[in-house]
Formats: C-alpha cells, structure tokens, sequence
C-alpha cells in the first residue's frame, strides 16, 4: 500500500504556483495523484535501480500524463492539457475520446549509456474488444496481464491532500516475476492464472475496498478491515528519511543539452525574438533563463564535447 500526503501535496503545489498552468481541473489532479500512488507502488515492486516511468498519452484534453519515481522513491509528476476538463471526467473522456490513448511504462536505468535504449511496456487504454477502460486501475491491470503476466488487482485514488493506492499481485509459484525479468517467468505465471484460490479471495477482498476507505483510513486500519481472517506478514514501511518524497531531476546542465538539440538555428531566432531563452521544468516550475551569451556559449562548448546522450529533461 501506498499514501502520499506531502509529497503529492507539494507537486499540486508547484503547479498551483506555475502562473503560466495555474492548478490542475480536478478530475487532471486525481488522474495525476492515482498515477503517481501507482508509480511508487510499482517501483517499490520491483526495486528498480533507475528511474520507473508511468506515462498515458491520448487523443482528449490531457495531451500527456508523467509520473516519475526513482530507486530511492524520489518523485515527480505532471500533466499536460490541451482542451477543457469537466469535474469527474473518466479515463477515457481525459485521454482516450477517439480510441488512440495508450499506457506505457518505462524503465530507465541510473548510468545508462548512449545507444542503450531503456525498456518500454506499452498497452492502450482499451481491452482486445476495443472497450475503453473508464478508470486507470484498470487500464493498469490490463498492462500487467499484458505485459508481465502476472494476476493484479490495484485499487486507486486521490484527492487534493492524499495520494493512495493498493496492489495485490500473484507471484509466480516458479521464478521470479517483474517488470524486467517477465519473459522468463512467463509460461510459470500463465499457466495459473485466475486459477489460484488463494489469489482469488484475496483479490476480492482487495477490490472491495472503496476508494472513501483508501483516501481516509490509516494503512493499519485498511489491511485489518481487508483482510482480518488472513495471516499478514508486515514489511517495515518505507517513511520520513527513506519513504516517497517530491524531488525533480531536471537542472541547468539538461535544459542546456536540451537547447543544443534543438540546434542553433532554432535558439538564435528565439533570442532574436525575445532577447533571451526562458525555459520552465513542466516537473517542479524551475525557470532557465539563458540570456545571448549563456545561449551562445552552450553551442561553443557543445562544438568542443561529445553530443549529449540524452535530451530528456
Ligand atoms: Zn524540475
């Protein structure tokens, strides 16, 4: 189980105070706080030494929707929109109006060298009979049956002050299953799935939770309620020190790469018409200013070194 409380509140709050977005709508916010309760749900899985990237990406008012979570559970998240949000809008009506939205989640891994390209899970946002799925747990089931065959029930919500989420997930009787390791273990996990009865009441009584429950109950509550005839083995929980918090990646150095991958056609006329290069990080709010002699001298120093591996912010 997962609940952010600071973090999440501090990744509305940045974008509350980004005078260009202002806040999210709230049915963006609740998207964004489900996407990254699941994030840190996933990465803290599989225990990744890198970066887990949860992305949806779609054809409605939200263009595109990042959450970000490292190794140590450093997050962050944002969202972009293109069109008017209506309060309650479903998954579909966010990001999947004509069908072409999709799920995709990446792993990138800390040092990765250029040319190495990092692993990618990509589904869409609608089953095999093309139903296009109203809420983003199940579009997330639906990529774990996919992708990594693995049995998962995952329970989600949030609000302007919590970011919750619950996953059950079947382990694999042989081998060990997750994002990375999925092919080996495939046949092992298929040839179970849906048929284990333990899995099976513990599921149930996983989607029974509601999504009141999740936003407002403690972690100790929720487990005892869900799953009081059961013998539960407890995990130190990751908090304070070593639990989620916001934290963002970007910095002067990548928006400058960033730049130069641009070229320097692009970058002079942008200074030629503004007098300076301002970029805003979409993640914390950040501002580069980069006035006619920082932007030149990226691309003298640029000419001098190898070109960046990597343009992402
Ligand atoms: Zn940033």
């Amino acid at each position: 189980m997962v609940r952010l409380t600071d973090a999440w509140q501090e990744i509305l709050q940045r974008r509350a105070g980004n005078k260009e977005t202002g806040s999210y709508p709230a049915a963006v916010s609740e998207l964004l706080g489900q996407m990254a309760a699941a994030g840190v749900l996933m990465q803290s899985n599989i225990k990744f030494n890198g970066a887990l990237v949860f992305q949806v990406m779609g054809d409605g008012p939200v263009k595109l929707a990042v959450a970000e979570v490292q190794s140590n559970l450093d997050l962050r998240a944002t969202a972009t929109l293109i069109g008017e949000v209506h309060d309650g809008a479903s998954l579909d009506e966010l990001l999947n109006v004509e069908g072409s939205g999709r799920c995709a989640i990446t792993l990138d891994p800390k040092g990765r060298q250029p040319g190495q390209q990092p692993y990618q899970g990509v589904v869409p946002l609608s089953d095999a009979q093309g139903r296009k799925f109203t809420r983003l747990s199940d579009a997330l089931q639906h990529y774990m049956l996919q992708s990594e065959q693995l049995d998962t029930v995952i329970v989600l919500a949030a609000n302007k002050e919590v970011a919750a989420g619950l996953i059950i997930q079947r382990m694999p009787v042989k081998g060990e299953a997750n994002l990375a390791a999925a092919t080996e273990s495939e046949s092992a996990a298929q040839d179970a799935q849906g048929l284990n009865e333990e899995y099976n009441r513990i599921a149930t009584l996983a989607a029974s939770l509601t999504t009141e429950e999740l936003l407002t109950l403690d972690v100790e509550t929720v487990l005892r309620r869900l799953f009081w005839e059961e013998k539960l083995l407890r995990f130190v929980p990751e908090q304070g020190e070593s639990g989620p918090r916001f934290a963002c990646t970007c910095s002067r150095e990548r928006v400058g790469a960033m730049l130069v991958s641009l070229g320097v056609q692009e970058v002079e006329s942008i200074v030629a018409e503004r007098g300076s290069v301002e970029v805003g990080c979409d993640f914390c709010g950040q501002q580069y200013l980069f006035d006619p002699i920082d932007a030149a001298r990226l691309f003298t120093e640029a000419g001098k070194q190898p070109p960046s591996p990597s343009t992402v912010q």
